[in-house]
């Protein structure tokens, strides 16, 4: 088997570097398309467009209409191929990121992503997770390529909601866990091969710098102040995971986290927030996984205000019929929860989520946590 290890070609983290934009923007083409919501726009728009100006570049600015489906990529595409525009910018949360990207590979322009919150893996990927007009998510679809440029200031991204970052946390923590399932079985990575040592290496260190910064981070992002513990698990949080979900593998926490959506309770959850319940499902599953880490991670889990119980999903008394419906999701054929070195059916996965609701609530109990 190869082993494959793909990766944005620039990455770029430091408070204030969105004020410089326009000196990287430049070197990737001459007429850019800014994608943002009109929030967002609010947030960094006069930076941007300073920065823009002076490196003398006239932007096509554009409106994101909220969700990434195929009516919003059809749309931006066409204003894209009547500009002439030659390099796509999303500047916001992962669906702007998305949709830029998209268009970006429909037109064959170069694609820069800037997230200004760091709440999930998009940013570095060659994917687009795909949304109908209802919201809710159909799939996902890579591009083939990742973004040339990926910038992330985190002066902006502390001065976003905590929520945010630690749904970002969540998505992360997974992911050395899921790598080494995956990488167990020899299953493939997200990039159609076998992992590197280097991707290995990638998913341990983000699991450390969150357990070892990720606390101490979150409580000054609270404060909207940067430092070095912020630095740090930023890059976890975005290029840490983000290379190690892609070029590791992923395994049940993300399957589960997928699943979670389907339910009306879990509507308003983010998508690192039902990682980390799924996590603590996974390793409730997991038959390797040995009790004190477990404990460890759920513990990270609780501190940090991630989901590890059903109350926390607002899914408290859920029944084992409906929980059954996301079982034989994930013991399906081509399933995530195939790249674990033991056999997933419909009724293990159920008693992993019920077993990670104890387990969640007693190590909540022991915290003194409700
Ligand atoms: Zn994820």
């Amino acid at each position: 088997m190869k082993n494959i290890l793909i990766a944005p070609r620039k990455y770029v983290q430091g408070r204030g570097v969105i004020k410089e934009i326009g000196g990287y923007l430049r070197l990737l083409g001459k007429k850019p398309l800014v994608l943002w919501d009109a929030r967002v726009k609010g947030i960094v728009g006069d930076r941007v467009l300073a920065s823009l100006r002076e490196a003398g570049l006239a932007a096509v600015d554009v409106d994101f209409r909220g969700d990434s489906t195929r009516a919003e990529v059809a749309r931006v595409v066409q204003i894209a191929r009547e500009k002439g525009t030659d390099v796509a910018v999303g500047i916001g949360g992962g669906k702007t990121l998305d949709t830029a990207k998209a268009a970006a590979a429909a037109v064959g322009m170069k694609t820069v992503t800037c997230p200004t919150i760091a709440s999930n893996d998009s940013p570095t990927s060659s994917f687009t997770v795909w949304y109908d007009e209802k919201g809710n998510c159909t799939g996902f679809e890579s591009w083939g390529v990742n973004p040339d440029l990926v910038l992330v200031d985190t002066q902006v991204i502390a001065d976003a909601p905590a929520r945010a970052f630690v749904a970002g946390m969540g998505d992360a923590l997974a992911t050395w866990i899921e790598a080494e399932a995956a990488m167990k079985t020899r299953a493939g990575n997200l990039a159609g091969g076998g992992a590197t040592m280097a991707a290995m290496a990638i998913a341990r260190l983000c699991y450390d710098t969150l357990l070892e910064f990720g606390l101490e981070a979150k409580q000054a992002v609270e404060q909207h102040v940067v430092t070095p513990a912020v630095e740090k698990v930023v890059e976890a949080n975005v290029l840490l995971s983000g290379l190690g979900f892609e070029s590791g593998g992923v395994a049940t926490a993300h399957m589960i986290a997928n699943c979670l959506p389907s339910l009306p309770e879990c509507h308003g959850l983010m998508h690192g927030e039902e990682v980390g319940f799924g996590l603590a499902s996974q390793l409730a599953l997991d038959e390797d996984m040995p009790a004190a880490q477990r404990a460890t991670i759920v513990d990270f889990e609780i501190a940090a205000g991630l989901p590890v119980t059903f109350a926390d999903l607002h899914l408290e008394g859920i029944t084992r019929e409906r929980l059954l419906a996301i079982g034989d999701v994930c013991a399906g054929k081509g399933s995530l929860c195939e790249n674990h070195p033991f056999e997933v059916t419909s009724e293990s996965i159920v008693d992993a989520m019920i077993a990670a609701d104890v387990f969640g609530r007693a190590r909540k109990r022991l915290a003194g946590k409700p």
